[in-house]
């Protein structure tokens, strides 16, 4: 029987079209289905209005920098409304391009919400089609704690929509989605409290990062509770009334506040609704269960991106997509690579990673890890005068003398990390660091010059 594709695709976000894209140029026929705006969480409510709204939260520390360069005092204040319009006009410009780029591949949009009928059929409002293989990519969404009032709490997907900017805001959760929503608000003006329940922001990264990023945090002005949890929400007339305790629930506090948001408590995949029972296909929590080339537990079909839990990134689930075209579209067999896979955290101060963290490496090679850091006011904030640190830092077995780890807080460290990050993806010992020549004066040159 001839099916209607050679590939269908479930979802036009990052891993979806990147992968729809591939096949289509390996001459497959595919389509594609979206019930939402193209391009998925990462365009429409999550990496690009973000870092478009961390550049906005920027400008009143330029301001005040100037100063210190000889410039006259400036005077400005956020329109909010201005910048919540500028920011999703953006967004619809990527809307198009995304259109244009599933056109010149001669992908076809479906419009709508796509359920499994069997393994290789599926019903998109009132079309059916055929796929000799199909490919979930279709992300996650943010979860609600059953909590007492928690429907007057937003998620992060509504803050790119607020018409007013609020004036006191409360961010629940301690990763980096709320870290850096904590930091945007706060640089734009909004008073803000950061509540989590761990002992300190970014569990996961490295410990001297997540105490920088959180000193510093608090340095611009974000009150941040740690070892708290949400016990309720209440609507008074001055505002939602957040109530929390400590761990050991010995005292409570209450914090007034015009927006509650969960930014960052955790999301799941969005698989809940798809007909998998009419597949083979298994997960685990949601989590749609894959091997290595991300094929899914029902042959034909397979599955990459957020729904599948795994490193919850745009880069990660474009990649592990364009794999699986390349292998089974483009006889060039190959799998996602998930060794030192960098990320960055856009909080202010800014912070970015590669590789094992200090307790990672301490954990697999004891006393052979050897650390070499560095803190220092970087140039730039001398004549702003301004006590602004930069934290980098190096972990390496000595052993090898290869980098196991580089780690780094402070201005542009997402930018400089990437670069870093391809040299401790080949393999580059800390020797290899040190015949590199710096560029002067820069901070990274601090990278090649660590003693
Ligand atoms: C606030 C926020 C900030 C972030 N910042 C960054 C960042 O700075 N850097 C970074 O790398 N990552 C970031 N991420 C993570 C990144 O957005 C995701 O990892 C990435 O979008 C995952 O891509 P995906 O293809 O798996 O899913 P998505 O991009 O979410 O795409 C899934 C698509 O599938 C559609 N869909 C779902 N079910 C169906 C169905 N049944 N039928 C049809 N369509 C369906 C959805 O509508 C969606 O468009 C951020 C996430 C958030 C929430």
């Amino acid at each position: 029987m001839k099916l209607d594709f050679d590939l269908f695709v479930i979802g036009a976000g990052s891993g979806g079209i990147a992968t729809a894209r591939r096949a289509a140029e390996y001459g497959a026929k595919v389509g594609i289905a979206e019930f939402d705006r193209l391009g998925g969480t990462c365009v429409n409510r999550g990496c690009v209005p973000k870092k478009l709204m961390v550049y906005s939260s920027h400008f009143p520390n330029l301001f005040e920098d100037a100063q210190g360069y000889g410039w006259s005092p400036v005077k400005s204040s956020l329109d909010w409304e201005k910048m919540i319009a500028v920011v999703n006009n953006e967004v619809t410009r990527l809307n198009g391009i995304y259109q244009k780029m599933l056109d010149n591949s001669k992908v076809e949009l479906l419009e709508g919400y796509a359920k499994f009928v069997d393994a290789h059929t599926l019903v998109i409002g009132d079309r059916q089609v055929t796929a000799d293989k199909i490919l979930i990519a279709v992300g996650g969404h943010p979860v609600r704690p059953n909590i007492l009032g928690i429907e007057h709490a937003i998620t992060s997907d509504d803050i790119f929509h607020l018409k007013e900017q609020p004036k006191r805001m409360v961010i629940l959760g301690g990763g980096y989605i709320g870290t850096e929503f904590a930091c945007i608000l706060n640089g734009m003006g909004t008073e803000v409290t950061q509540v989590i329940r761990g002992e300190k922001i970014l569990r996961g990264f490295d410990e001297d990062i997540r105490d920088e990023v959180e000193q510093g945090m608090i340095n611009h002005g974000v009150r941040i509770l740690n070892k708290i949890q949400l016990i309720a929400i209440d609507k008074t007339a001055e505002g939602a009334k957040v109530i929390l305790s400590q761990d050991d629930k010995a005292k409570e506090e209450t914090v007034v506040t015009d927006a509650v948001s969960l930014a960052a408590v955790g999301r799941k995949p969005n698989t809940h609704n798809l007909g998998l029972e009419n597949t083979k296909v298994k997960h685990r929590d949601g989590a749609i269960v894959v091997d290595k080339y991300s094929r899914t537990t029902e042959e034909n079909i397979y599955a990459v991106g957020d729904c599948t839990n795994k490193i919850n990134l745009t880069p990660v689930a474009i990649n592990e997509g364009r794999a699986f075209a390349d292998t089974v579209f483009g006889n060039k067999s190959r799998t996602m690579s998930y060794e030192n896979v960098p990320s960055a955290v856009f909080s202010t101060p800014e912070a970015a990673t590669v590789g094992m963290t200090e307790a990672e490496a301490r954990e697999k090679y004891g006393d052979d890890v050897k650390i070499y850091r560095s803190r220092f006011r970087p140039m730039y904030y001398t004549l702003a005068g301004k006590d602004e640190k930069t934290l980098m830092k190096l972990v390496v077995n000595q052993k090898t003398d290869k980098v196991l780890g580089a780690h780094m807080v402070g201005d542009n460290s997402a930018e400089i990390i990437q670069g870093v990050a391809i040299a401790v993806k080949m393999g580059a010992t800390k020797a290899n660091f040190d015949a590199t020549v710096g560029i002067h004066p820069t901070s990274a040159e601090e990278f090649v010059t660590m003693r």
